[in-house]
């Protein structure tokens, strides 16, 4: 037996491989509408009603470091990118689930704080916090958040669904979070430089975080979309499809294209670049529209709409029409700022945790 190292495959690949081991028990259950594959599972609870269910674990030193992240940012945060996922299904979020483990040696206090940003969230969202898991970590944070949430079986919306034709859209601005990691990560290294020197903590690096201030909180403080599925509710707008872009547009986008068996055209000069995270690039000698395209962890909702509805999304001053729908032949393209059309299957993918 040969042994394939889990880069070589990816984190997606890696999924694949394990939904078929567990494809037989997800047929056990034909209330189950969506397994594996989509923002959340999706099942049947009566004939009104669906539940949605989603997970995520943040991970010390992968998804965040102690030193730049504040317990309560944090706590907050692991609330909301699953209330994002929530979100993505055209649902509101009703319970959560908190797991942690815990180094022995970290003060109470900062757990305690980490539960406040927590509580904070669940309360600024409607949930409720129902219960959890506790055990001790011997290498680092783990924060694990289990949410189930409801909607009607003619409002959910999925990753499957889109038509050729349909429009495009985006929430909000995109390139934000990455371009505040990319300031968190200098922060990091000059702390580090400091503290090895003996050298007191330098302030201006710290003035010219106060003035990235939206960049920063993209990737600290994520808002779930909660109003944009307020908005629908209001304006009884369904998407055809939908997902939140968690590993950044070109993936995520690449995602629904996938479920929904089409094709894409996407105009890159359309996209809501956060002007901030244009400073933060040319700072860096980097490029924003690479950051909104594949930076990810952006939790900004990604849906189509059929043509007929665009009078319906026109005045929402927080959603860009970014392209439409094509046929599955045609690909899923980019038209870049300087006129060239690019297949975005050779394009950098977006975040994969066992990317090489
Ligand atoms: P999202 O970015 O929306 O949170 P992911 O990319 O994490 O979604 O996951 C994609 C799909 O794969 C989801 O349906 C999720 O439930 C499923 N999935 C991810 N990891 C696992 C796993 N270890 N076992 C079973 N299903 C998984
Ligand atoms: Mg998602």
């Amino acid at each position: 037996m040969s042994f394939k190292p889990i880069s070589e495959i990816g984190e997606f690949g890696l999924i694949e491989r394990l939904s078929k081991i567990t494809a037989q028990s997800a047929r056990q259950r034909p209330e189950l509408l969506e397994g594996i594959g989509d923002d959340c599972a999706v099942w049947q609870l009566g004939e009104s009603e669906v539940q949605v269910v989603t997970t995520d674990l943040l991970t010390e030193h992968v998804h965040f470091d102690l030193l730049t992240t504040p317990m309560h940012h944090l706590g907050s945060k692991a609330i909301s990118v699953n209330v994002s996922d929530i979100c993505a299904m055209n649902a509101f979020p009703d319970y959560a689930l908190i797991s942690i483990a815990v180094p022995p040696k970290m003060p109470v206090e900062m757990v305690e704080e980490l539960y406040r940003g927590i509580e904070h969230a669940a309360s600024a969202y409607g949930l409720a916090i129902a219960g959890g898991d506790t055990s001790s970590s011997a290498s680092g944070l783990f924060i694990s958040v289990s949410m189930t949430g409801t909607t009607t079986p003619e409002l959910l919306a999925l990753r499957k669904g889109a038509s050729p034709g349909d429009l495009i859209c985006v929430t909000g601005t995109l390139g934000g979070s990455t371009a505040g990691l990319h300031l968190l990560q200098r922060e990091r290294a000059t702390m580090i430089e400091q503290m090895r020197n003996n050298e007191p903590y330098n302030k201006e690096v710290m003035a010219e975080l106060q003035e990235y201030a939206e960049a920063i909180r993209s990737h600290l403080l994520p808002e779930a979309r909660i109003d944009i599925i307020d908005f629908f509710s209001e304006e009884e707008i369904v998407p055809t499809a939908m997902i939140d872009i968690s590993d950044g547009l070109v993936a995520d986008l690449g995602h629904l294209c996938r479920r929904s068996g089409v094709g894409a055209h996407i105009d890159e000069s359309k996209l809501p670049v956060l002007p901030e995270a244009r400073a933060v690039a040319e700072e860096f000698q980097q490029d924003a529209f690479d950051w909104a395209l594949s930076g990810g962890e952006d939790y900004q909702l990604l849906f189509t709409l059929p043509k007929a509805d665009y009078d319906l999304i026109a005045a929402h001053r927080d959603i860009t029409v970014i392209g439409e729908i094509n046929e599955k032949e045609e690909g899923v393209l980019l038209t870049d700022i300087f006129g060239m059309t690019i297949d975005m299957a050779e394009m950098k993918r977006g975040f994969d945790h066992f990317a090489g």
